[in-house]
């Protein structure tokens, strides 16, 4: 019998089935905070979404992380529906992002560490909360998250993020599922893995985000690589950041390194890059125009099907052991 160990919004699926898998996107952002920090973060079209799913699907995506934490503007329904209708896997997150997302009283601020590893247990193991955007969650469907969403911003963990860094930890440690880890410009990977191995979570149960947004320093990647965790790649098409050459041939200097079995890839889409919204770049870009130029530089379909298939299909299980 195949091992079910990844926790899609329908239920849990074997490894083996999550195939084609983008780590870390956005497919709904309700209107809410997130949208007024800035616009390109409101996602709240079920049918819009549907099509760039089936789009993705077409060419050959099967699975996708929507990376917006509970209380966030996440829509736990419209996943769950999405994933029903075009047969696309969805793996949700509970957890939090950065407290410029937030209301002043919002209940991520003002929860004790206890209560918030209660709340996001319950997402990964009852059932995910409709209702926590402004309130205090109360309303569950029976979708649950599969991933533990965190987030430090260019200050590093400060005291009122260190409460949701352990509160996330302790969800992790209890339950088995992995963390998905915002950095801010790449800033402060070290000090968060840090903070979650003396907390007990092996760095090979973390995903780290946006590193790529700096491609300046390959030592610093490395550093963070050479702790175990995943390292999460999705500045991709992002030209004000850096050409796809330029991350194309950092990626390679990073498989060089010995690094192809912990690099995951996504494209952490907002509204103004999805197609069917009516942006340029649409969830097929991995797969149309990224992955042409890793094989032109080289890179081999093998490692290539790591970095899309077999490294999410473990860093995205479930699993039982701590250190
Ligand atoms: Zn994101």
């Amino acid at each position: 019998m195949l091992r079910k160990n990844i926790q899609t919004v329908l239920g849990l699926i074997p490894n083996e089935k999550l195939r084609f898998c983008h780590s870390h996107e956005h497919l709904f952002i309700a209107p809410g905070p997130s949208a007024r920090v800035n616009p390109a973060l409101r996602i709240d079209d079920l049918e819009k979404t549907m099509e760039e799913l089936r789009m993705y699907k077409e060419l050959g995506g099967q699975s996708v992380v929507d990376a917006q934490p509970v209380g966030c503007g996440r829509m736990a329904e419209n996943l769950a529906v999405s994933s029903r209708k075009t047969g696309v896997h969805i793996i949700a997150s509970t957890g939090f992002h950065k407290m410029v997302f937030y209301p002043e009283e919002h209940w991520v601020k003002k929860m004790d560490e206890d209560k918030l590893a209660d709340i996001f247990i319950h997402e990964l193991q009852k059932g995910m909360f409709t209702d926590g955007d402004y309130k205090r969650p109360e309303k569950a469907v029976p979708s649950k998250a599969g991933i533990i969403k965190t987030a430090s911003d260019i200050e590093g963990i400060t005291p009122e993020y260190a409460k949701l860094f352990k509160a996330a930890a302790r969800a992790s440690k209890s339950t088995g599922f992995p963390i998905l880890s915002h950095t801010e410009m790449g800033t402060h990977a070290l000090e968060q893995i840090e903070l979650f191995a003396k907390e007990g979570v092996n760095p090979d149960r973390v995903i780290i985000c946006h590193l790529d947004r700096d491609l300046s320093d390959t030592g610093y990647h490395r550093a963070v690589a050479e702790t175990g965790v995943f390292m999460e790649y999705d500045t991709i098409g992002r030209f004000k950041y850096h050409s796809d050459m330029d991350e194309a041939k950092f990626i390679l200097e990073m498989v060089e390194a010995g690094f192809e079995n912990k690099i995951l890839l996504g494209l952490d889409t907002t509204r103004e890059r999805l197609l069917s919204y009516g942006g340029r770049i649409g969830l097929g870009y991995i797969k149309e125009k990224f992955i042409p130029l890793l094989l032109e530089l080289g890179i081999s379909q093998g490692v290539i099907e790591k970095f899309m298939i077999k490294n999410p299909s473990i860093a995205l299980a479930k699993r039982s052991e701590t250190i």
